[in-house]
């Protein structure tokens, strides 16, 4: 029941695998996480303790720029196996997701009809599978995003990321937490709660219900739920935990 995401080029890996730490608190049954960088998606996930995940991703190493998301879950749709574990995968994209999608089970329906393959039993997975149909008929991926956001019932904190695009990070918040921090070298954190972003961000963003929009190396980009573009409201983070 966390998210966590990454963009920037110091060790991907151990600030995805360091904020779930620090989430742990909230409570999970499984954790996961997704690493682009050139071009190439890793993702390793596990059920249990994050100790699981620490030791099969212990000879993986991130040393360059990628963008990353790291999630822990507590179930509510699907068993807490691998499968069903997030971050949940299509073709060419990666998603984490905190809360429920009400109206998955139509979605999947219809996503079946077409062809798409499922691998888990979570309401989370239509997102994905939904955000590649999109990106069929849309110009760019940010336009499929905000399609899929207008197309989802339920709370969500939702961060995606694809190959299409691939230092972005597409995020969305309605009902569930989420914010964004930044530093001096302008990376950016994504993170449920504050606590994971004190000591590595000096500013941050508390999204609010409705938010969408995404991150580059060099912006924040968000819109409202009426579809107008604002801008970050930061605030100041104590560098003490
Ligand atoms: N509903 C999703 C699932 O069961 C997300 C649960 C969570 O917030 O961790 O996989």
């Amino acid at each position: 029941c966390g998210i966590v995401g990454y963009i920037g080029k110091k060790n991907t890996k151990e600030i995805l695998l360091d904020g779930l730490k620090e989430l742990e608190y909230r409570g999970y049954d499984s954790a996961g996480i997704a690493i682009l960088s050139d071009g190439e998606f890793s993702s390793f996930k596990s059920v249990g303790k994050l100790v699981n995940l620490e030791e099969k991703t212990k000879d993986f190493v991130t040393d360059k720029f990628a963008v990353g998301i790291g999630h822990t879950r507590w179930a509510t749709h699907g068993k807490p196996t691998e499968l069903n574990a997030h971050p949940h995968v299509g073709h060419n994209s990666y998603v984490v997701h905190n809360g429920i999608i009400e109206n998955y089970a139509e979605l999947k329906k219809a996503l079946l009809d077409e062809g798409v393959v499922f691998l888990s039993q979570t309401d989370t997975e239509v997102i994905v599978h939904q955000f590649e149909k999109n990106l069929q008929y849309a110009d760019n991926a940010f336009e499929a995003f905000k399609k899929t956001i207008s197309e989802l019932k339920g709370a969500y904190a939702i961060l995606l990321v694809t190959k299409n695009e691939d230092e972005k990070i597409f995020f969305a918040k309605n009902g569930s937490p989420m914010l964004v921090g930044i530093n001096e070298e302008n990376e950016k954190y994504f993170a449920s709660s504050d606590t994971p972003l004190i000591g590595q961000c000096s500013e941050v963003n508390y999204f609010e219900d409705g938010d969408y929009g995404y991150v580059t190396k060099e912006a924040i980009v968000i819109y409202d739920k009426e579809g107008h573009t604002k801008k970050p409201h930061f605030t100041k983070l104590s560098t003490n935990k």
